[in-house]
């Protein structure tokens, strides 16, 4: 048996956060209920756009999907609360207006989008992504970083015209001969969504009255995407949140660096540079240190064992490298302190290192490895016990 459609309130009724509705089925099942209501307000997952929020009967609506024209609402319900939901009863719904609002806008911003691209430059909208985190925009073409700046104008210009947006089933015979973007062949009735001057294109989604609800266009984000681009934007309250929280990043790096916003780039290339030039003489420093301790190293038949936590990874190999050759055992060096433990690097050119990293893997859980000639690890022991050990 098919179902009769559901009404969908929200295509005529945008605004409207509350409504009533018969109950056509009712199952429940672990917790939650399955409603189908002959009439609702709640817009359902669909063309990319996430469900609407809100309660049926004070029971959190957690999902709506749309199967062939009929919509399923699940609840969060206990047992008791869905005996009283049964057919033929009259329930009251009621949608979070904030969430509806914000996907209302920036849907509608969308569409200008879309609009704008297609009429510019004959892309096509490929993909549309609408959640509580995020809203993205696939177009079928590239765009170079001054278009992507000219498009975002010319969207907020639309904005700033504050022009109507209509949603409406053209009759058939009007809408043979009527230009509108469309993502796949349409099957019955279908609804167009017409932005005066700038857009009509075939949507199920509720919309602002007129384009200046719509508040601020932003594009965050945009990046090559199978062959065309991906934008990320933000529309009205999430444009904003997003400018409040950049500001806020940008006073915490002005207040840091004590430079005004215009002067940060500059300043912070300083300081990289800075710091890439200290690090390059510490560099320098360390190399220098490395081969002045092996030309103090007088030749031994002993092992060398060396604990110095200030020595880095390129260091290290240096000093290994060239302790080696001042004796008949082992050189080795472990940075590092007793808390965390040491890296170490251990050398020979007579003995096998191996046998070092072996014995410290089986004294003290020693990580690491190499060749008879070098080995590396981290070994989380003592000093005292490691220098005894290793004697
Ligand atoms: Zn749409």
């Amino acid at each position: 048996m098919e179902r009769m459609q559901t009404i969908r309130l929200y295509d005529e009724r945008p605004y409207d956060t509350d409504f009533q509705a018969r109950i056509i089925s009712a199952e429940a099942e672990n917790g939650t209920i399955s409603l189908i209501l002959d009439q609702t307000l709640f817009f359902p997952e669909e063309g990319g756009q996430n469900p609407d929020s809100g309660t049926i009967e004070g029971l959190s609506v957690t999902d709506v999907q749309i199967k062939n024209g009929v919509i399923t609402h699940k609840l969060a319900c206990t047992e008791e609360a869905a005996a009283k939901l049964t057919p033929g009863r009259t329930v009251s719904g009621s949608i979070e207006w904030a969430g509806r609002f914000s996907n209302m806008q920036n849907h509608t911003g969308e569409h200008i989008l879309s609009g704008i691209l297609y009429k510019k430059y004959g892309y096509n909208n490929v993909g549309f992504h609408l959640s509580p985190q995020i809203v993205t925009l696939d177009t079928s073409g590239p765009l170079t970083e001054e278009q992507v700046r000219d498009l975002e104008r010319a969207a907020n210009q639309a904005v700033w015209e504050n022009v109507a947006v209509t949603a409406e089933y053209p009759p058939e015979e009007l809408l043979a001969d009527m230009f509108y973007r469309s993502k796949t062949e349409i099957d019955g009735p279908v609804r167009v969504v017409t932005i005066e001057g700038y857009d009509a294109c075939a949507c199920c989604a509720p919309h602002v009255r007129r384009t200046g609800e719509v508040g601020l266009i932003l594009i965050l984000k945009h990046e090559n995407y199978k062959g065309g681009t991906r934008f990320t934007f933000a529309c009205g309250n999430r444009a904003l949140e997003q400018v409040q929280k950049d500001r806020r990043i940008l006073k915490s790096l002005t207040d840091t660096l004590t430079t005004s916003a215009e002067d940060l780039p500059a300043n912070i290339n300083g300081i990289m540079a800075e710091s890439e030039a200290r690090k390059q003489r510490g560099d320098r420093l360390m190399k220098r240190q490395a081969e002045m301790l092996i030309g103090q190293q007088p030749e031994t038949e002993e092992d060398i064992w060396i604990f110095d936590p200030e020595y880095d990874v390129q260091a290290r190999r240096i000093l290994v490298n060239g302790l080696v050759k001042k004796t008949a055992g082992y050189a080795g060096i472990f940075c590092g302190d007793d808390e965390h433990g040491y890296d170490f690097v251990i050398g020979s050119e007579k003995k096998d290192a191996r046998e070092q990293s072996t014995m410290l893997r089986e004294k003290f859980g020693a990580r690491g490895g190499g060749s008879p000639k070098m080995v590396q690890g981290h070994v989380n022991a003592g000093r005292k016990e490691l220098e005894e050990s290793l004697s």
